[in-house]
């Protein structure tokens, strides 16, 4: 048999690599922008057309390209970033594999401008498919300019593979973020088809984040600076009353480079401790920097994956450090991090025998608020310690208050309160005031109450007198019957399903029987917009949705009676701070921030 192997031409290698380097424009957005910044340019330029399709082009200031190294960038493994294999283990730079401008000009139409410092006219390269086309001298700043055009213009399939403008466009602006954020140092432009999108001045870090994000960030940051032997970090995570349903600003840059890691984010989650309302998310910007031998960058194509030699490390410091930030910039004074964090773990749902039916007791004088002082007995020791810290100035002693607060719970004293435009309640805490939104408040409260009696106690239940009827459409009597055994535990007892109706006979004591059908539709539209999310549990919409409903609203008065109960409810919350829907129910104001108000 005739020898069969050849070597395959450059252009067609190159093709097959380009296929690994680049799947979409923003693939190369991302070495074109850490190519300018190897270059050591201040200030960076990045013009597109189409969502990339059409036109890439970043222009730099950088260290520009000699004649021959002109040429040379486009050869496969033409680098001027390592030498040797042992320079792998001490990479100061982003790009190393002197692959990206090879495989780029394999699949696109290229123009290159580029000129040193020294020299006084630059060079203009035309390169298509991997060949050059013209090379000529022409004058151009110092620094180098790359056009990439009509990317995948000889790979159809590639081409036809891309998606809408608009996912591709997210993708390229994913890009730009992360090489933004890792250099606030550098100026940045975006224009798409002429617009600008990002006009990015040199700045400090908080800025360069504020400016990417939008002012709003700024109140949400909580600086984090710390360094230890084998770790430096410095960034920013937000507050966790800001966290998001979508996981989304999360930045890790390790020795100013972009990188994911599952790992690693586990520990900022973890340092948040309970903090985080399920299926939240916080935002995070941070900062590593390690030994450049402690990490291999190598095991992963486009680099965003990275090897540590001692993740466990890194994992302690980062919780540690977070948590302790977190700890310093809370401005809530109940919380305590030294806490037992087992009791910081939702409601147990386990403890809970599912299918015990609830318990029927007709009580036709409910009142919320009476409930809550019964209730109070319950309340477990931890929280009340909490809780007592705010009020730690107007009790006579710790261990005193506690038995008293379970010996008799209606002689405690509070402290004034006072309603204010009956929106808000003020009293008075140990380092200043406490100023309590009652709604968002209340909501808390209702919110937690309901979790438990879902998913822990025996819920109570009144029975109607006469049962209702309730109308609903045969889609939301679809979706009533598949959370039906969920609604049971909650205290809610049917009669009977039709195709257009439901018959309640009984409903949770903590609604009224006029507030069923409100109830009700609540309920059914927070359940259509949570569903896309089917890692929410039914249990959370519920009783999201319970306390959205019956919480007290702006504009109801409350006695001094209901003021105190309110207050002492909340701070009574696992996460008094926060409202189920994220906003804060409470803000602090401190001695010294109200002395400051008079001193100018
Ligand atoms: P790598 O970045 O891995 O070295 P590239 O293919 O991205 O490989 O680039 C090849 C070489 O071209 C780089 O090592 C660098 O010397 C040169 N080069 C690329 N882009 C620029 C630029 N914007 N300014 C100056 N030199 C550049
Ligand atoms: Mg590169």
């Amino acid at each position: 048999m005739s020898d069969i192997i050849q070597l395959l031409p450059d252009h067609v290698a190159n093709q097959i690599a380009a296929g690994e380097v680049v799947q979409r424009p923003a693939s190369v957005v991302k070495e074109l922008l850490e190519n300018a910044i190897d270059a050591g340019a201040t200030n960076i330029k990045l013009l597109l057309k189409d969502a990339g399709k059409t036109l890439i082009q970043v222009i730099d200031n950088g260290k520009g390209m000699s004649t021959t190294d002109a040429r040379l960038c486009f050869e496969r493994h033409a680098t001027s970033k390592i030498r040797s294999a042992q320079d792998l283990f001490n990479l100061h730079t982003k790009g190393f594999r002197g692959e990206a401008l090879a495989s780029i000009a394999a699949i696109a139409h290229v123009e290159l401008k580029t000129k040193t410092e020294e020299d006084e006219l630059g060079n203009h390269i035309k390169i298509e498919g991997s060949k050059i086309g013209s090379q000529d001298f022409a004058a151009t700043p110092t620094g180098t300019s790359i056009a990439v055009k009509n990317l995948f213009y000889n790979i159809p399939a590639r081409r036809n593979f891309l998606k809408s403008d608009a996912v591709e466009t997210r993708h390229i602006i994913d890009e730009f973020q992360r090489v933004a954020l890792a250099h606030p140092e550098i100026s940045f432009l975006l224009h798409h088809n002429g617009n600008e999108v990002y006009h990015l001045q040199s700045d400090n870090l908080r800025k360069r984040i504020v400016s990417i994000f939008g002012a709003k960030m700024n109140e949400k940051l909580v600086p984090i600076d710390e360094q230890t032997d084998i770790l430096s970090m410095v960034g920013f995570v937000t507050k966790h009353e800001y966290s998001k349903k979508k996981r989304g600003e999360q930045f890790f840059f390790v020795n100013d480079r972009f990188i994911k890691s599952a790992y690693l984010n586990h520990a900022v989650v973890a340092a948040f401790d309970g903090l985080l309302e399920q299926g939240s998310h916080p935002s995070y910007f941070l900062y590593l920097t390690v030994p450049t031998k402690s990490i291999d960058i190598n095991i992963h194509p486009t680099k965003t994956e990275i090897k540590f030699d001692n993740e466990k490390d890194l994992y302690a410091i980062i919780r540690a450090t977070i948590k302790h930030s977190l700890g310093q910039y809370n401005v809530a004074p109940v919380l305590d991090f030294n806490r037992d964090s087992n009791l910081d773990t939702p409601y147990d749902y386990s403890k809970k025998a599912l299918a015990s039916a609830p318990k029927i007791a007709v009580d036709p004088n409910f009142n919320p608020f009476v409930k809550q002082e019964q209730k109070r007995v319950h309340i477990p020791v931890k929280q009340e310690q909490d809780w007592e810290v705010l009020y730690a100035n107007l009790e006579p002693s710790k261990t005193e208050q506690q038995e008293e607060l379970f010996e008799n719970e209606s002689k405690r004293d509070t402290g004034k309160t006072f309603q204010i435009q009956k929106k808000y309640v003020l009293s008075s805490i140990k380092s200043g005031i406490v100023l309590i939104h009652q709604s968002l408040a209340h909501q808390r409260i209702l919110y937690e109450e309901f979790l438990e009696a879902i998913t822990v106690k025996e819920a109570n239940s009144q029975q109607l007198l006469f049962p209702v009827k309730i109308n609903f459409s045969s889609a939301e009597i679809e979706m009533i019957y598949t959370i039906k055994s969920d609604l049971e535990n909650a205290g809610f007892v049917f009669d009977e399903f039709t195709k257009e109706s439901i018959t309640i006979a009984g409903i949770p004591t903590s609604i009224t029987e006029s507030q069923i059908s409100q109830v009700m539709e609540q309920l059914l539209e927070d359940i259509n917009l949570e569903i896309p999310d089917a890692s929410f549990s039914h249990f959370d919409i519920m009783a999201k949705s319970f306390a959205k409903t019956l919480a007290i609203k702006t504009g109801k008065y409350l006695s001094e009676k209901e003021q105190e109960t309110l207050v002492h409810d909340l701070f009574s919350c696992k996460e008094p701070n926060v409202a189920p829907n994220g906003k804060a129910t409470f803000k602090t104001l401190t001695l010294h921030e109200l002395d400051s108000l008079f001193t100018s």
